[in-house]
């Protein structure tokens, strides 16, 4: 176990609040609940990172001087333990290092993991290699065509437009998680910028050599380096032998009630994306999960009345997806639009600033 942090000095008969994941969600709630509760934070990596400005740090690497936020940046006075949950239990949470972490409350916000570096030096040391093996490959293949994909094939695009980009996905449109105007449209952009698109078929990334990669159609792509960026699984496959593998639905989410209170667990709360509230899984609105919970949690340990618990109602259909440094494609609830006004929300800054702000940080 790493634990980063103060100690519980002055925390007097606090309430113990254990939150499990520092991403979108998780780092709004330990924030917030900093001086109120006693809170642990428990997270396999040492930062935050904003997960909508990676794909431009792969281009420009100094984008994640600002994006990758160490823990302790915004979150001074509670304890970070590094390492991940394994296990939860009536009154607390194991750690994969064994530790064991009691809670009078409980945060579940472990949208999704991902296999990147446990420290903040070592991560963007990881996207200056990402940036330099874009700089020295004239092809580049690309694998799906979810917003991670679409987004890295726009930056690309955008900085390099001499390069030869391939796009596989294996669905039959393009950001499958929004409507098909988004999807018709973003395909027409891409191909505008040269970047060649191929739909309803895979790539077998163990049987490529000598750069030449080979689809389920028996199609050759020819690339000098590929970027996989196939959606991650939500980050719940843990919690099937805990207490709450009862509160998992078909799809792995927990469900949750209008309190986003775990199903049948007053005291154990889960929010962003790992929960079944049906809207699009979004991270303005994990933090608008966070903000409604770290309300209804200070209410609960002040003695308030249920009652008094405010009601999440569920997000509308709102999502944009950025195309290089200027572009962007916008799904509002009665409109999609591409193009430089929904890129002027977007795409220039990627909501670096406003996130930084949000957890109480100099924007720049
Ligand atoms: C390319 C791309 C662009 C996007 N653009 C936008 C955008 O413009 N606007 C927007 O609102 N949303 C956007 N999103 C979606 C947004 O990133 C997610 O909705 C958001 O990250 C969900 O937040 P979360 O807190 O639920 O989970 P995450 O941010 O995924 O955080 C999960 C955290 O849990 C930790 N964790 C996982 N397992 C464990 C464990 N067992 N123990 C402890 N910790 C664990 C992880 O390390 C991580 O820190 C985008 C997503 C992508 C991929």
């Amino acid at each position: 176990m790493a634990c980063i942090g103060k100690s519980s000095q002055g925390l007097g008969e606090r309430k113990k609040v254990v939150v499990i994941g520092g991403g979108v969600g998780g780092s709004v709630i330990a924030k917030s609940l900093q001086f109120t509760a006693d809170v642990v934070l428990i997270d396999p990596k040492e930062y935050f990172e904003i997960p909508w400005a990676s794909l431009r740090a792969m281009v420009e690497p100094s984008v994640a001087e600002r994006s990758v936020i160490d823990h302790g940046d915004y979150f001074s006075n509670g304890h970070i333990i590094i390492s991940a949950a394994v296990d939860i239990t009536e009154g607390g949470v194991v750690t994969e290092d064994g530790n064991l972490f009691p809670y009078d409350y409980l945060v579940i916000a472990t949208g999704h993991r991902d296999s990147i570096p446990k420290s903040r030096t070592e991560r963007i040391a990881h996207f200056q290699k990402e940036c330099e093996k874009i700089k020295s490959s004239n092809s580049i293949l690309i694998i799906g065509g979810g917003p991670t994909g679409v987004e890295l094939a726009g930056e690309i695009a955008v900085d390099f437009p001499d390069k030869k980009v391939t796009l596989v996905h294996r669905g039959s449109r393009l950001l499958e998680f929004i409507g098909p105007k988004a999807s018709q449209k973003t395909m027409d952009w891409l191909i505008s910028k040269k970047v060649e698109v191929i739909l309803g078929q895979s790539v077998d990334i163990d049987s490529a050599s000598d750069g030449l990669y080979r689809t389920s159609d028996g199609e050759t792509i020819r690339a000098d380096c590929h970027f996989l960026c196939i959606g991650k699984p939500v980050g719940s496959s843990w919690l099937r032998e805990t207490l709450l593998r009862g509160s998992l639905d078909e799809r792995g989410r927990l469900m949750v009630d209008e309190n986003l209170r775990v199903n049948g667990h007053k005291n154990i709360f889960a929010i962003g994306d790992i929960t079944d509230v049906p809207e699009l899984k979004q991270g303005y609105l994990a933090q608008a999960h966070a903000q409604l919970t770290a309300k209804n949690l200070t209410i609960l340990m002040k003695g308030g009345k249920e009652t008094r618990l405010a009601a999440y109602k569920p997000g509308s259909a709102l999502a944009i997806v950025s195309l290089g440094r200027k572009e962007a494609v916008a799904q509002f609830p009665f409109m999609t639009t591409i193009g430089c006004l929904p890129g002027k929300i977007k795409s220039g800054d990627l909501f670096v600033g406003k996130t930084r702000k949000g957890l109480g940080l100099n924007p720049n």
